[in-house]
């Protein structure tokens, strides 16, 4: 399965990779990205099953982004990690279609929850 990670923090980025391990293989793929820009061209040319995307980031934001990634495919399954919780957020992701919304530091129960719905859905 291809994974796209994108957050402007390198240390984000890592730590998010360290909780995904429990859940991917060699067989998997890993694609990251540092602005929502990124975000955007990477989803276009690899067609991920799955993205973590941060929403405050430069050049375009992970609103942003979402929205973009949408419009290529409204299925896209988009996963929300970011440390701004506020509820005008949460709802605009929401009703933007994302998958999930996770609060910063993402936890190995919370990473377990995202790819059990993702057996589901
Ligand atoms: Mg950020």
């Amino acid at each position: 399965m291809k994974i796209l990670v994108v957050d402007d923090s390198r240390m984000a980025i890592k730590m998010l990779l360290k909780t995904l391990k429990a859940h991917t293989g060699e067989e998997d793929e890993i694609f990251t990205g540092k602005n929502g820009l990124e975000a955007v061209s990477l989803y276009k040319e690899q067609s991920p099953s799955l993205v973590f995307l941060d929403l405050t980031m430069p050049e375009m934001d992970g609103f942003t982004a979402l929205e973009e990634i949408k419009k290529i495919n409204k299925n896209a399954r988009v996963v929300i990690i970011s440390a701004d919780i506020q509820k005008g957020s949460m709802d605009r992701v929401r009703k933007e279609g994302a998958f999930d919304f996770v609060k910063k530091p993402i936890t190995a129960e919370k990473m377990q929850d995202i790819f059990n719905k993702l057996q589901t859905s």
